[in-house]
């Protein structure tokens, strides 16, 4: 590890002067410490935001949830109000990770986790996410568990997180904090995908920092659920996921809200599955149907042509679960 400094804010204001001066956030610190103990990352300055009064669930007024940055994994999977509104968000929180890391790690720095590419953690291995212009290990190496959707010819990492799936999947909004004051961006614009620059993965101003993720009211009955398929049962990535919510009246799906994880540079939102499920009453041939357009734009890897099938299994599977319990 490097050496840097470290300072604890005691307010936002003093967090965001560290940051425009440069300074790294850190709260639970459960990816940022071991890529400084690998030489990945090498901040001079960490700035502690732990005491920044942004670790609250609350209920928005038109219904929607806000979840703080620093409500832990654990807690905002437990709160009652995400369960019962979206427990798609709760069960992907819950699938991720090990007890341990999920009772430290935040809602704001699950978002902002870096790729678990094992060539971006070897120092050693060209990557142009770590150090831009050195080129792609991962394109000519070994590949099975890297992205088919929305890679370039400079990366093909995914994105690690569940609950982004979740997010992406319920058009959730990041609301940021900066030295220019507050702004909000769409989940679908704050994580970038990394056509020729893949070390730039957010929407982030210089210091700004995550001050919420927030949850617009979907209509309701809004079912809801998040399926992961991995090469273990616990502590594992995903392989491929899916998380679906939908809205019947009448018997007929009025909204469809569904994205896959696993499988891109980003969490990826599935249009072509929810149109085809809109206006449809719930039948298996639905399911089946529509699920065939998840992979829709696909560009396998050498050793990933699996997560194709892989992927619109997932989703077809996950559009029985939810569907038939609408
Ligand atoms: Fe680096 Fe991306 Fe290539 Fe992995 S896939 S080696 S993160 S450039």
């Amino acid at each position: 590890m490097y050496p840097f400094s470290f300072t604890k804010a005691s307010d936002t204001r003093e967090a965001l002067n560290a940051g425009r001066r440069g300074g790294r956030y850190i709260a639970g610190g459960t990816t940022l410490v071991d890529l400084m103990r690998e030489t990945v990352e090498r901040p001079a300055t960490l700035v502690d935001i732990t005491r920044l009064p942004l670790d609250e669930v609350t209920v928005t007024e038109r219904g929607g949830l806000r979840i703080g940055a620093l409500v832990t994994m654990s807690e905002a999977a437990a709160d009652r109000r995400v369960r019962m509104l979206y427990p798609v968000v709760s069960q992907a929180l819950e699938l991720s990770a090990s007890a341990q890391l999920r009772n430290m790690a935040t809602i704001g720095g699950n978002i902002m986790q870096r790729t678990r590419c094992t060539y971006f953690r070897d120092v050693t291995a060209a990557c142009n996410k770590r150090e831009p212009g050195s080129g792609c290990s991962a394109r000519e190496g070994f590949n099975r568990t890297h992205a088919i959707l929305g890679t370039s010819d400079s990366c093909v990492a995914t994105h690690p997180s569940d609950v982004a799936v979740a997010f992406a999947a319920l058009a959730a909004r990041v609301h940021l904090l900066g030295p220019d004051g507050e702004r909000t961006v769409s989940f679908g614009d704050f994580l970038l995908r990394p056509g020729s620059t893949p070390n730039r993965e957010q929407a982030l101003r210089k210091g700004e920092l995550i001050s919420a993720v927030e949850i617009p009211a979907h209509p309701r009955p809004l079912k809801s659920g998040y399926l992961k398929v991995r090469d273990r049962q616990s502590y594992e990535f995903a392989l491929t996921s899916a998380a679906v919510a939908l809205h019947l009246r009448g018997g007929v799906i009025r909204e469809a809200r569904v994205a896959a994880g696993g499988v891109g540079t980003v969490p990826w939102k599935l249009p072509a599955v929810e149109r085809a499920l809109i206006g449809e009453r719930p039948s298996d041939r639905l399911w089946t149907e529509a699920a065939e357009h998840a992979a829709d734009g696909a560009r396998p890897l050498a050793h990933n042509r699996f997560k194709v099938e892989l992927l619109q299994r997932t989703v077809e599977r996950q559009l029985r679960i939810v569907g038939d319990n609408a």
